[in-house]
């Protein structure tokens, strides 16, 4: 029984991957759950949750620190930057490099041995920019 509790946890748990990998964007935990339903139809929106929360512990999702309000997922965890959309919320990535040495010229400027940082661009998507 607890072995087919174990099965059942992983069979969804890369479901759960599967779509979120499918995806462009960087959906939210709802959003996952919509994607998921769809060859899942008794899953519930704890249990997306729960393994959300496994996979981005075990560092196979990374977790946006900055993509709004709503807690969003990304599988793609080459260091990258995010840009979101502040009208409808959508966050794509960026495909631009901060120069390397950022982290080394900003501790030297502060003072700090700095390990790592919180960016994120904002603005209208092209789809909102074009709305009235
Ligand atoms: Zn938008
Ligand atoms: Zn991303």
């Amino acid at each position: 029984m607890e072995q087919q509790t174990e099965r059942r946890m992983t069979r969804h748990r890369q479901v759960i991957l599967d779509e979120i990998r499918k995806s462009t964007g960087h959906p939210t935990a709802s959003e996952v759950y919509e994607m998921v339903r769809k060859s899942l139809p008794r899953i519930s929106l704890g249990t997306v949750y729960r393994n959300l929360q496994i996979l981005s512990e075990s560092g196979i999702l990374r977790t946006l620190e900055t993509g709004g309000s709503k807690r969003r997922f990304d599988w793609n965890l080459s260091g990258h930057n995010h840009i979101l959309c502040v009208r409808c919320g959508r966050v794509d990535d960026v495909g631009y490099d901060l120069k390397p040495d950022v982290e080394e010229t900003i501790g030297s400027i502060c003072g700090y041995k700095v390990t790592g940082y919180l960016l994120a661009f904002k603005g209208l998507c092209p789809k909102c920019r074009n709305m009235r």
